[in-house]
């Protein structure tokens, strides 16, 4: 599949939901895309083709539906899978980045030795929107040992601007809007 082919199947496989979690947030309801079998698979077969499946050792997905692309192409690909979680559910050391949201602020973390030095990690999540949340996951990835190959995303709303506080590092988006 072409590039315009991928982003209208995301496109055809997102539900916009007005004023969700928040009174003026417009949510990309990704879940119909995930429980289409053929094309959950194709939109998993573009990120791995557009990274090639040997530039990476593991790939790190962001709580929660990063995991699940994240565990997809894991399998694909026969790298290792990394889960960046949200404060206080990993069982020993961790390595933490706080961030700001809309309302508040959120901390995510990874074990401190999730990484070997020098490993190659692709990190990928459902939306970038304003670029908090990558931005952590991608500096606890470095601060763990780990050389940032890439990130994706399915979706990027550009307006928010998330891309460019993730420079020079390499942002890639199936769609963006
Ligand atoms: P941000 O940190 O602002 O880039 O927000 C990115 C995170 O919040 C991602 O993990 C998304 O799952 C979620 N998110 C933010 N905005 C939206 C949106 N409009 N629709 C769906 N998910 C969103």
């Amino acid at each position: 599949m072409d590039r315009k082919e991928i982003a209208d199947l995301v496109v055809g496989h997102v539900v916009d939901v007005p004023d969700f979690p928040h009174a003026g947030i417009l949510f990309k309801d990704i879940t119909p895309l995930f429980a289409d079998g053929p094309a959950f698979r194709q939109v998993i077969d573009a990120l791995v083709d557009h990274h090639g499946r040997a530039s990476f050792d593991v790939v790190a997905g962001v709580e929660a539906r990063g995991f699940l692309l994240a565990g997809a192409i894991g399998y694909a690909t026969g790298a290792g899978v990394l889960a960046v979680r949200k404060a206080g559910k990993l069982p020993r050391e961790v390595l933490t980045a706080s961030y700001a949201l809309e309302y508040g602020e959120a901390t995510l973390e990874v074990h401190q030795d999730a990484i070997e030095p020098g490993q190659r990690v692709l990190v990928v999540d459902d939306v970038l929107a304003t670029g908090g949340t990558a931005e952590a996951t991608l500096s606890l990835v470095e601060r763990a040992g780990g050389i940032i190959t890439g990130f994706s995303v399915l979706i990027e709303l550009a307006f928010l601007e998330g891309r460019a506080r993730l420079a020079p590092r390499d942002v890639h988006a199936l769609l963006t809007v």
